[in-house]
């Protein structure tokens, strides 16, 4: 196991963005803000216990202090879903950085340029954008995730790709491929009709039309999804 401190970044909940640098020439634990990442540096050889407790005890309560004004930005529309694929959104010169999951919401940590006024009408316009772009994300994901699961209680294994799109004028389609494209819009739909779209999808799988072997199929898929088809 490794007990010296390497070089690195990681997200803290609080601070954001840390990056490690490992220095050769340094004797003692610094930090500094750039932006908004708090850039610590380590002297070669430093054991990971030792950086730990004092990265509890002094250098992040320093940080925190002394932390650059940030637009942290919680937005209770948010719901809970397990993004494991998580990234950074930016928009123009702001930037959001997936934190993690809190009290059954995803947290993005919105951080804008430490020079920029967050109460300028052109910044407040960004974050606007940009949260719009996560809640577009996490709706994506949850339409995918709920098709997949029916899919996966229909016993239905010929599947490629299941994706969500951003139309406002088709509910779903399905191509000779396998593949299953899903309106946006679904997710605030109820779920009566929300399977009624997905399963009539997976009923073209296997029929391409809409002949009585089709209905047939799709209401075989609603009986057994639907509690009362
Ligand atoms: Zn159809």
């Amino acid at each position: 196991m490794n007990t010296i401190v390497s070089g690195g970044d990681f997200l803290d909940y609080d601070l954001g963005q840390v990056k490690i640098y490992v220095r050769h020439n340094s004797k003692h634990i610094s930090s500094s803000w750039k932006d908004n990442t708090l850039c610590i540096n380590v002297p070669k050889g430093t054991p990971r216990d030792l950086f730990q407790k004092i990265f509890v005890e002094q250098i992040k309560p320093d940080a925190l202090a002394m932390k650059p004004k940030n637009a942290d930005v919680i937005d209770s529309e948010l719901l809970h879903i397990d993004i494991t694929t998580s990234s950074s959104v930016k928009y123009g010169e702001v930037q959001a950085d997936y934190i993690g999951i809190f009290d059954n919401k995803v947290t993005y940590k919105i951080l804008v340029n430490q020079k920029m006024n967050i109460n300028a009408p052109t910044v407040r316009q960004s974050i606007t954008v940009l949260v719009n772009k996560i809640k577009r994300r996490v709706v994506h994901v949850m339409v995918v995730a709920e098709a997949w699961d029916i899919a996966r209680r229909l016993n239905i294994s010929i599947i490629r790709e299941i994706k969500a799109t951003t139309s406002y004028t088709r509910w779903g389609s399905c191509n000779g491929r396998g593949v299953i494209a899903l309106s946006h819009l679904l997710a605030t739909c109820p779920y009566r009709k929300r399977v009624e779209t997905i399963t009539h999808e997976f009923a073209h799988l296997t029929y391409m039309d809409h002949s009585p072997a089709f209905h047939a199929l799709h209401q075989q898929y609603l009986r057994q999804i639907l509690p009362n088809p």
